[in-house]
C-alpha cells in the first residue's frame, strides 16, 4: 500500500497543484467582489467611521450607549472638540462636544443627534441591521441608517473638513453637538433632562438643528414643527347579560359608538388630505390602534353567549401645534368617552413637573394641557398619555418660523443654496422629534437631515443610506457649519 501511493505521489501533486491554481484563478476575484460587497472601507474614511458607528446596537429595549459615546468622543478628541459626557439618567449618558467660537457672548449653536434606535426583527432583513454591510451600489444597511446616526457622524465630518482644509477659518459662534439617548422612547430621560441642566443652559443656545427625514426628490426636505402625541385609551362599562338579549348601555355597545363618533371625526380630518388642502402632518390624526373586550375561553376563544362587562379601545393621536389641547379635551370628554356613555373620567395624574410648571399645579383639573412631558391622566375610565407639549413657555404653538421673521431661516437657506442644494416647502414633522423640547424653550429649531433622492425608511426593514448621498450631507453640513457660525447678528433668542 505504501509503495503504491509512493509511486502516484507525483501525479496526485500536479492534479493537486493544478486544482489549487483553478481555484485561485475562480475563488480569488470572487473572494474579492464578496469582500468588496460584504464588508466596509477602512476605518479611518467617513464611510469607515459611519460604518462603525452604525455596528454598535443602540436599538431598544436595551440599547448599548456605552460603545458609541466612548467611539464618537474619540472621534471629537481627533478635532480637538471640547468634551463632556453628561449622565442625566442612571446608564444613559448624553454626549457633549463642542467647538469653541472666538465669541462666547453670542447665542450658540446646536446639532443634535439621538443615540438610540428602534427595535429590529433581523429575519427581516436583507442583511444583519448591525453589520452596516455596503452593497456594490453603495447602499449601507443599518438600523440607524437614516434614522439619525447619518447626521451624527455628519456633523462630525464636516468640522474635520472645515478644519483640515480650511485652516484660516474660525467659528465667531460656539457650535455644540449633542448625542442624546432614548429619543425613540419620548426623550425623557434624554434631551428633556438635558434642556434642564445647568450645562444646556450655560451653552446660551441660539438656534438647534436636529434630524428630519430623506426626501425621494432632489430638494432636501426641512421641517419647522412636529406633532404632538397622545395616547388615549378609552373604557367603557357597561351591565353584562345574555347574549341573546337586546339592552341599552352595554360595555361593547357604549365603546363601538365612541369607535363610529372617532372614525367620523378621523374621516373629516383625512378628506381635508384627500381633498388637497393639507398635509398629512399639518391635521389632527387619531388612529385605532388596539381593541379589547370578550370573555376569554380557553384554550384561544371567547365566550359567544355573553355580552362583557367592560370593553376598551386604544387611539394615536398627533396634534399640530396649532391645535387647541383645551377645545380637544372637550371633544374627547363630550364626544368621544362622554358620562352619558359611562365613560366620565376623573383626572388623577402621575407626572413629571416642568420647571415652569410647578407654580401651576392649583390649575391642574382645568389646565391640565399646561403640565407637560410627560403627562397621565389616570382614571378609572379613561386614561390619556400626553407625550409632548404644544405649547411653549409663553403659550404660543411650538413653532419655528420659516420666514424673514427669523434670521436664522434665511442664513439656513442661504447656506443650502451655496452648497447647490435647494429646499421643498417647509413641512410639519407627522411624528415627533427632541427639537420640541428646545421649542418649548422658545429656541427655534429646525429639523434637517441632508437625504436626497433617498427612500424613506426610518423605522423600516432594510434601513439603509446610499454612500454618496451620506458623503454630500457632510458637503451640506459644511456650508451650514460656515455660515451660521460666522453670522454676526442676532445678539439674543
Ligand atoms: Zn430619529
Amino acid at each position: 500500500m505504501m509503495s503504491n501511493i509512493a509511486t502516484h505521489r507525483p501525479l496526485l501533486s500536479l492534479f493537486h497543484f493544478l486544482l489549487v491554481v483553478v481555484l485561485l484563478v475562480i475563488v480569488l476575484p470572487a473572494a474579492a467582489a464578496a469582500h468588496e460587497e460584504e464588508t466596509c472601507e477602512p476605518g479611518d474614511t467617513p464611510v469607515g467611521r459611519f460604518q462603525q458607528y452604525l455596528r454598535f446596537n443602540t436599538a431598544h429595549p436595551n440599547p448599548n450607549y456605552r460603545g458609541p459615546v466612548s467611539f464618537l468622543a474619540s472621534i471629537a478628541a481627533s478635532l480637538s472638540l471640547q468634551i463632556q459626557t453628561l449622565e442625566l439618567a442612571p446608564g444613559k449618558p448624553t454626549l457633549l462636544l463642542s467647538w469653541q467660537g472666538s465669541d462666547p457672548s453670542l447665542p450658540s449653536l446646536l446639532f443634535n443627534s439621538h443615540l438610540d434606535s428602534v427595535p429590529v426583527e433581523p429575519s427581516k432583513w436583507s442583511h444583519p441591521p448591525f453589520s452596516a454591510t455596503r452593497s456594490p451600489d453603495g447602499r449601507i444597511f443599518a438600523r440607524g441608517a437614516q434614522d439619525d446616526k447619518c447626521i451624527g457622524i455628519q456633523y462630525l465630518e464636516a468640522i474635520r473638513n472645515l478644519k483640515e482644509n480650511h485652516p484660516h477659518f474660525s467659528p465667531l459662534r460656539s457650535l455644540h453637538l449633542s448625542f442624546v439617548p432614548d429619543e425613540e422612547v419620548g426623550g425623557f430621560d434624554g434631551m428633556a433632562k438635558f434642556v434642564e441642566s445647568p450645562e444646556f443652559k450655560a451653552l446660551n443656545v441660539g438656534f438647534l438643528l436636529d434630524e428630519g427625514q430623506a426626501s425621494v426628490g432632489e430638494e432636501f426636505r426641512v421641517f419647522y414643527a412636529d406633532r404632538a402625541p397622545w395616547e388615549l385609551v378609552i373604557k367603557a362599562a357597561g351591565d353584562p347579560g345574555h347574549a341573546s338579549r337586546m339592552y341599552d348601555n352595554s360595555a361593547m355597545e357604549n365603546l363601538m359608538k365612541s369607535v363610529e363618533v372617532i372614525s367620523r371625526f378621523r374621516e373629516s380630518q383625512f378628506d381635508v388630505v384627500k381633498a388637497g388642502k393639507a398635509s398629512n402632518s399639518e391635521v389632527i390624526s387619531v388612529n385605532p390602534v388596539y381593541v379589547k373586550a370578550g370573555i376569554p375561553s380557553p384554550p384561544n376563544g371567547f365566550v359567544m353567549n355573553m355580552q362583557p362587562s367592560e370593553a376598551e379601545a386604544g387611539f394615536d393621536l398627533r396634534m399640530p401645534p396649532t391645535t387647541d389641547p383645551e377645545l380637544m379635551m372637550q371633544k374627547i370628554a363630550q364626544e368621544w368617552a362622554p358620562a352619558a356613555r359611562n365613560m366620565t373620567f376623573k383626572v388623577i395624574q402621575k407626572m413629571l413637573f416642568h420647571y415652569s410648571c410647578i407654580t401651576m399645579i392649583s390649575f391642574l383639573c382645568s389646565h391640565y394641557y399646561w403640565l407637560e412631558m410627560p403627562m397621565f391622566i389616570h382614571c378609572s375610565l379613561c386614561v390619556i398619555i400626553k407625550k409632548g407639549p404644544l405649547r411653549d413657555f409663553m403659550g404660543r404653538p411650538l413653532i419655528t418660523a420659516t420666514n424673514d421673521s427669523n434670521p436664522w431661516w434665511s442664513i439656513f437657506k442661504q447656506a443650502i443654496e451655496a452648497a447647490g442644494g435647494k429646499l421643498s416647502k417647509p413641512e410639519m414633522l407627522a411624528s415627533t422629534s427632541d427639537a420640541r423640547f428646545l421649542r418649548r424653550l422658545g429656541i427655534p429649531a429646525l429639523g434637517f437631515s441632508p437625504m436626497t433622492n433617498t427612500p424613506i425608511l426610518l423605522h423600516e426593514h432594510d434601513e439603509c443610506l446610499k454612500d454618496t448621498v451620506f458623503l454630500r450631507g457632510i458637503e451640506v453640513y459644511e456650508h451650514i457649519i460656515r455660515a451660521l457660525t460666522s453670522f454676526e447678528e442676532v445678539e439674543s433668542v
